[in-house]
């Protein structure tokens, strides 16, 4: 059976829904993820917001406007008045939902129940619209199978364990529907898998069921080989393998959530990006093998914060890193690229909240400088670090651009450059003209 996960723009308007139907409706088994309709979760979060500053009239005003927008989707998506009364009934019972939570206290358990509503209400919607259409279709209740444990890790032995279970209780039908995203936590609270996270559900289902792939539709061909918001004429990747696409899809310009990639390289399962403006497009294949060596792609992520630590302490010093590291361990801020010298390191992060506290930290051991709005232009393919010569290419190819950090030979499938962000675009064309071209 393959998993088919669907992202907002898909199943964002009557029309773009219809499209889906036909898109998964050709009789074969399988399951489909959606995520929410979009624009929906970011909705959801500024009414959350909101009622964190007790701002309850502004809320409501917002829960009013969105609730509106779906009274409008439902008559344009159902052909009969039944079906059309049903639809209402799903809205007025999600809504009634996050309405509650517009008086007393507000909670984490309340912003996430209401951040659960988009993928509940798409689903509703959807399994609704293909019954109507006259398809076997039944919904599978992502809350009573996707789990993550303490540490907000995905619990795989427990989704295993209880997709197979669901899936038996549902029963047979051809098209199963269920919600991207939401899940419990290991209280049993309803909890999400972070922005983004329906990928990630479409992956840990796949490998909880062995499916037999797993596909991943937006609204682009898949990934390209350089950012075309930055670079004419980039071209798609036919294929690519797990750890290329796991480098890439943490840059990859949110194309594909960056755990996606895990749970079916364990398992051994496909994943294919594709299109759903394009359908007879291949897309992207991702499997254990890569095709060829040399460099697929350029791909770069803003919002990137250098931090450097000079210590004399450091010289001939052991344990300064270990120091260092557990300062980041305790205000829970993933370091992404480092590098070091005898007497300073320095290393990146994107997670700024506790900035200010870790500086403070770090102040113990010498001089620290931060410098702000980074970019870490990534460059990815297969065996990069062992192909000889490559090294001088890509310094070739930046020549008069300001690195600021360059990570070579952390991984066999990346090299990554740290550049001011006013810097970036120069540096992706720079890539793009230098190691992308001559059919690379
Ligand atoms: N609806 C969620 C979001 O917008 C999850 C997803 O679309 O993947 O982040
Ligand atoms: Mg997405």
């Amino acid at each position: 059976m393959k998993v088919l996960k669907f992202g907002g723009t898909s199943v964002g308007s009557p029309e773009n829904m219809r499209a889906v139907m036909k898109i998964i409706a050709d009789g074969e088994e399988k399951i489909v993820v959606l995520s929410a309709m979009s624009g929906t979760t970011n909705a959801l979060v500024e009414i959350s917001g909101l009622l964190w500053k007790k701002n309850r009239e502004t809320a409501s005003i917002s829960i009013g406007q969105l609730e509106a927008s779906y009274k409008k989707v439902v008559k344009k998506l159902f052909e009969s008045e039944e079906n059309r009364k049903k639809g209402q009934k799903i809205i007025k019972s999600a809504f009634n939902i996050i309405k509650s939570f517009t008086s007393g206290k507000f909670s984490q358990v309340g912003e996430n129940t209401i951040l659960a509503q988009g993928e509940l209400i798409s689903t509703q919607l959807f399994t609704l619209l293909m019954n109507e259409n006259g398809y076997d279709c039944k919904l599978l209740p992502a809350l009573e199978f996707m789990r993550i444990d303490e540490d907000k890790m995905a619990d795989s032995n427990y989704i295993r364990e209880h997709a197979e279970k669901v899936l038996q209780e549902v029963g047979p039908t051809t098209y199963y529907i269920t919600q991207g995203y939401i899940c419990r936590n290991a209280s049993g609270e309803i909890d999400n898998l972070q922005r983004g996270g329906s990928d990630y559900t479409a992956s840990l289902l796949g490998a909880a069921i062995d499916a037999e792939e797993i596909q991943i539709w937006t609204d682009i061909d898949g990934f390209h080989n350089n950012d075309p918001r930055y670079v004419e004429n980039t071209k798609k990747i036919e294929q690519l393998s797990f750890n290329e696409a796991a480098e890439l899809a943490y840059f990859g310009a949110k194309i594909l959530h960056p755990q996606t990639v895990f749970p079916a390289r364990v398992q051994n399962i496909p994943v294919r990006l594709k299109n759903t403006m394009n359908p007879a497009d291949g897309g992207t294949l991702i499997t254990a093998e890569s095709s060829g060596t040399g460099i697929k792609a350029v791909a770069a992520k803003d919002g990137i914060t250098a931090i450097k630590i000079r210590s004399d302490r450091m010289l001939m010093a052991y344990g300064f890193l270990k120091s260092v590291f557990r300062i980041f361990e305790k205000y829970r801020t993933p370091i992404d690229m480092i590098s070091t010298s005898e007497v300073a390191v320095s290393l990146t992060i994107d997670k700024k909240d506790n900035l200010q506290k870790i500086k403070n930290d770090l102040d113990k051991f010498g001089t620290v400088e931060v410098d702000d709005n980074m970019t870490i232009i990534c460059i990815v393919g297969d065996i990069i670090a062992e192909e000889r010569g490559f090294a001088s290419k890509v310094f070739n190819a930046l020549d008069g651009i300001p690195i600021r950090m360059i990570s070579y030979g952390g991984s066999r499938h990346n090299i990554s450059v740290l550049v001011p962000n006013s810097h970036k675009k120069s540096t992706l064309q720079a890539l793009s003209e230098n190691l992308l071209s001559n059919g690379n």
